[in-house]
């Protein structure tokens, strides 16, 4: 509680000792100052110091400052107070320890104050009456006595919570697969958190994973209409799989699951590497191994995370529902599966790079940094940003490469002559970039002019004449040139080794970052729209939707809902098998956006039924659109593997606000009226009013 009133207890002390000077007869107001003060900057000084060394700020831990101040207090009484020639050295004795911040050193030199002042008090009964001294100082060291109490039991605390703290994460550092934290006397636990060292660059490391982890967990939450998601890491040291992320509508969880390989569900899908899809989980929903209590789980989908072959992990959905998930779902949770184990291997190259990189402390504020970037261009221009910083080049160009197409990009130019560098294409054949992404190679020539034929930088038509030390380096993922840094300097021999060195460090940070980056993008796509067709998916299509019908109700303008259904999909499925069910699925979405304006809304609605938002439409309008949609499916010849196969589909419309007053209702009419197209016979439109009139 005391430190909840960090402040307003530092402000009581200070007034308090403030107040000791008037304590003596006569009151002495210098002195009263003086205490306030002195009192006022050991906080001060201990405040600043915390900050300082990364620790949560506690105004009074290191309270033995304190006792310093009562030293203080002491000594000014022995040696004559503040008229005396020694008063200003008082100031070093509280400002001493707190500066070392060796606790047990100011409570010796306090106790050893302590009985000389009351000896002093004993002696010069002038100076303070006795008892009054007695009082005052048993007054103080009852105060004392309980902070000190306080202290070591909040020491003790801290250092269970560090040791707990330390052998969990020594488990999550397994998963990351780097060298294993060394062995840390219990003593030094502490000491070891609060240092700079490479424990902290692995924690970091190991955090950043998890909070990926928990972004996709959180997407693929997004993506499926579930109860709980879950990402379970192998430890192949203990060989279990550890639930490293989640995400749940259920409060019965268990944070840090962990599941023997071989038991239950996901111990199944572990061993045997295959994905497990259980629509009616039953009585087996018991051997979940993630819930305290598992009632109610109805069906599941798991897949492996895989990495070249080897197990790395699993992923799961599960729902309250059975049959929730079919192959689509699985489809997709193999995806975001994907997503998992390149994030893992990026991971691991991280925290890899970051040991072994202990001495170039200021590239690891790089590797934060670009961890906060979610965009590969935000992750670029910190990229640019920081090696022309630490470089100090004249100017400093990015550029993408495609080395199939032997063709690269200059996405960020700045610095000399870059103006209008950006956007610019050129060979990876004619020039030294280019050479750079062919070779996979750092690349340093000390003065282009001393060459006997002149090769342009990018190509000859955006030559910058003046320039003489080039430095290129290649930007590598997986064996795989993505792009170049290149940087040039108007006076020669200007990059040395060890810049070339460091730049090269940096550029591999950001390689890792770029390809996260990218996979956050990928993901976000992944969340919102169906991985087949491109249409939104399900859920973002009951968000879209719901917007979309406020947005209408607002502006008084009508909107219509097509629901399409293909018809007869099933034999089609049947007779050509499913790759060529799915080439149907694909093409019938390009029919719908040829169909539409850019402001409508196209979802895949579920497996072979699509839903189609025209907004500011009314029915009539509406039932226009349909009719074309429904005569281009039915003219189409589609294709797959060289079989040509034609189908039809069925419409129901229904429109706002003239057939339901809300989303929900909106789209159970437009159901209705399909079913009554598919009544009639297939391959055609029908509205929510016939429906009605027909009753
Ligand atoms: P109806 O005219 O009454 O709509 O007949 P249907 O066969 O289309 O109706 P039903 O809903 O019974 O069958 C839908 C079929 O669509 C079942 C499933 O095999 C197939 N399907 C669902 N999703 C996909 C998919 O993503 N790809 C492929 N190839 N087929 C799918
Ligand atoms: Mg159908
Ligand atoms: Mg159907």
């Amino acid at each position: 509680m005391v430190r909840d009133h960090g402040p307003l207890v530092a402000l009581v002390v200070v007034l308090a000792f403030s107040a000791l000077g008037w304590l003596y007869e006569p009151p002495r107001a210098a002195l009263s100052l003086f205490l306030g003060l002195a009192a006022g900057a050991t906080l001060l000084v201990l405040a600043i110091k915390q900050r300082e060394e990364g620790l949560a700020f506690k105004w009074l831990s290191p309270f033995a400052l304190l006792v310093g101040v009562v030293a203080v207090n002491t000594m000014v009484q022995l040696t004559g107070g503040p008229d005396s020639p020694l008063f200003p050295f008082y100031l070093l004795l509280p400002l001493v320890p707190a500066v070392a911040g060796r606790l047990q050193w100011s409570i010796a030199v306090t106790a050893g104050a302590f009985m000389l002042e009351m000896s002093s008090a004993a002696v010069h009964g002038s100076i303070l009456l006795f008892w009054q001294a007695i009082t005052l100082r048993m007054g103080l060291f009852l105060f004392f006595g309980w902070l000190i109490g306080d202290f070591f039991l909040r020491q003790r605390v801290l250092t269970k919570a560090a040791t707990d703290q330390l052998s969990r994460m020594e488990s999550r550092v397994r998963t990351l697969g780097v060298k294993p934290l060394e062995e840390v006397e219990e003593d030094e636990v502490i000491e070891a958190l609060s240092h700079r060292g490479d424990h902290e660059r692995i924690v970091a490391a190991v955090r950043l994973l998890e909070e990926v982890l928990q972004s996709v967990a959180d997407s693929i939450f997004r993506s499926f209409e579930c109860h709980t998601v879950a990402i379970f890491i192998f430890d192949r040291e203990a060989e279990t799989l550890v639930m490293r992320a989640h995400r749940s509508h259920s409060a019965e969880i268990i944070e840090d699951a962990a599941i023997q390989i071989g038991s239950g569900v996901v111990g199944w899908v572990a061993k045997e590497k295959k994905y497990l899809l259980v629509e009616h989980l039953g009585r087996s929903s018991g051997s979940l191994g993630y819930y305290r209590d598992p009632a109610g789980i109805a069906s599941i989908v798991a897949v492996p995370v895989l990495i070249d072959g080897s197990l790395e992990g699993v992923v799961l959905v599960d729902s309250e529902e059975r049959a929730a998930f079919a192959w689509p779902e699985r489809d997709r949770l193999e995806q975001f599966a994907g997503v998992t184990s390149h994030i893992l291997r990026y991971a691991r190259a991280e925290a890899q790079s970051a040991m072994t990189l202990s001495e170039v402390s200021a590239l690891y504020g790089m590797a934060r940094r670009f961890s906060d970037k979610l965009r590969p261009r935000e992750v670029l221009g910190v990229l640019a940003d920081a090696t022309q910083r630490i470089v100090g080049c004249e100017r400093i160009v990015l550029s993408v490469v495609d080395t199939d197409r032997r063709a690269g990009r200059i996405v960020l130019a700045r610095g000399v002559e870059s103006e209008l560098m950006e956007g610019h294409d050129f060979s990876l054949m004619t020039g030294l970039v280019g050479w750079v992404a062919r070779h996979k190679r750092v690349l340093r020539i000390p003065d282009l002019t001393q060459r006997r034929r002149r090769v342009p930088v990018y190509s000859a038509d955006i030559e910058w004449i003046g320039v003489h030390s080039f430095l290129g380096v290649p930007m590598i993922l997986e064996d795989r040139c993505i792009g170049v840094l290149s940087m040039e300097h108007r006076t020669s021999d200007y990059f040395t080794d060890s810049i070339a060195e460091v730049v090269s460090l940096i550029v591999a940070q950001a390689s890792v970052a770029v390809n996260r980056a990218e996979l956050y993008e990928e993901m976000e796509e992944m969340a919102i729209h169906d991985g087949l067709t491109g249409l939104l998916n399900h859920k973002r299509f009951w968000e879209v939707f719901s917007l979309e019908i406020e947005r209408s109700r607002r502006s008084r303008k009508p909107l219509t809902l097509l629901m399409l259904d293909i018809d007869r999909f099933k034999a089609l499925n049947d007779r050509y098998g499913h790759p060529a069910g799915d080439a149907v699925l694909r093409d019938i979405a390009s029919i719908l956006r040829e169909c539409v304006r850019t402001v409508d809304s196209l979802a895949r609605y579920g497996g072979e039924e699509f839903a189609i938002v025209l907004v500011e439409t009314d029915l009539d309008y509406g039932l226009k659109i349909a009719e074309r949609i429904r005569e281009r499916i039915e003219t189409r010849m589609f294709t797959s593997n060289d079989t040509m196969m034609s189908v039809t589909a069925s419409i129901g419309a229904a429109a706002y606000p003239r057939d339901a007053e809300d989303a929900e209702s909106l789209v159970g009419r437009a159901d209705q009226a399909l079913y009554r197209a598919k009544n009639l016979g297939r391959n055609q439109v029908r509205c929510a009013e016939e429906v009605e009139s027909e009753l």
